[in-house]
């Protein structure tokens, strides 16, 4: 047996960080979300009474086994779903439907094939009313946030796909949204590039004013990036615990088996899987 902390044991650091996110404003309030689907077998309850809360500049992930509800969440929030129940307020106002404060990465890449890289990334901006030149500087701007300024004139075909995803994320953020919303964008990518995107995304919300809202089912990938892991459980979908993640930042691929991370791996496979044999402060060795 390993002995690992307790997953609840913040270093001063940690604990002064999280204590220091709880202070800033209030972006979103997901507050008492339900959603009931009619099926021909009769009603489902994707999700039930879901209620928490998301600080500016927070890294927040949702994590969940298959069906749990994590997209009907997500689209809930960026307003391409009602909910049946309860209401998702964006700096304080309900939302009835999509809008530029809500900006989406999805899994699948959603570029428009016909248009360069640089103008995927000027279309929001474009359709907003920004004049041509000041939109092509944002683009630009983005583009070398997501490290891709090289490309800037190539085509989406053109490109691998972990870079199309980086265009799907400076398109996003082109628009300066409050929250950016993410739907296992990197879960079509293969664990080399997945585990690359995922540094990029730490130094992008490192220097970049924005709030995520992650949905994953990688448990790593969730610990890695977020400040709080939001698990949610299965039929209905709903809250079993809300987690404060322990391990310090800056973060990097070696604190993948540092105690810290190892206890939070241990509790979320507790809470997903149901796994016994993973106490609180102990896992045993493989
Ligand atoms: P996840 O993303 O966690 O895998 P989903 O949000 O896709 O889960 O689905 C949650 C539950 O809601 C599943 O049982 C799914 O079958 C059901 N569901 C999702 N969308 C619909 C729909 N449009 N109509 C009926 N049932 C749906
Ligand atoms: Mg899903």
């Amino acid at each position: 047996m390993i002995d690992l902390p307790s997953y609840r044991e913040q270093s001063p650091d940690v604990a002064a960080h999280l204590a220091e996110i709880r202070q800033r404003p209030v972006v979103m309030t997901v507050g008492s979300v339900g959603r009931v689907f009619d099926s021909p077998q009769g009603p489902i309850t994707a999700l039930s009474g879901i209620v928490f809360d998301v600080h500016q500049r927070e890294f927040i992930s949702v994590i969940g086994p298959s069906g749990c509800g994590k997209s009907t969440l997500i689209r809930i929030v960026a307003g391409l779903e009602s909910c049946t129940d309860g209401a998702v307020l964006v700096d304080g106002q309900p939302v009835v439907g999509p809008g530029p404060d809500r900006g989406m990465v999805f899994q699948s890449y959603t570029l428009f094939p016909w248009l360069t890289v640089r103008r995927n990334v000027m279309f929001g901006p474009s359709m907003k009313g920004m004049p041509r030149a000041e939109s092509e500087q944002k683009a630009d701007e983005w583009l070398r946030v997501v490290g891709l300024s090289k490309f800037a004139d190539h085509y989406p075909n053109q490109l691998s796909g972990g870079m199309k995803q980086r265009v799907a994320i400076a398109r996003a953020l082109a628009n300066q949204p409050r929250i950016l919303l993410m739907d296992e964008p990197f879960g079509a990518l293969d664990a080399q590039t997945r585990c690359s995107m995922q540094s990029h995304l730490l130094q992008i919300c490192a220097s970049v004013d924005v709030t995520v809202m992650f949905i994953t089912h990688d448990l790593d990938e969730a610990i890695y990036l977020s400040d709080r892991i939001v698990v949610l459980g299965a039929h209905p979908g709903r809250v079993l615990e809300i987690i404060e993640v322990p391990v310090p930042r800056p973060r990097s691929s070696e604190q993948f088996l540092s105690g810290p991370f190892l206890a939070t791996k241990a509790r979320l496979e507790e809470l997903i899987h149901g796994r016994s044999d993973t106490g609180d402060g102990v896992l045993a060795a493989q």
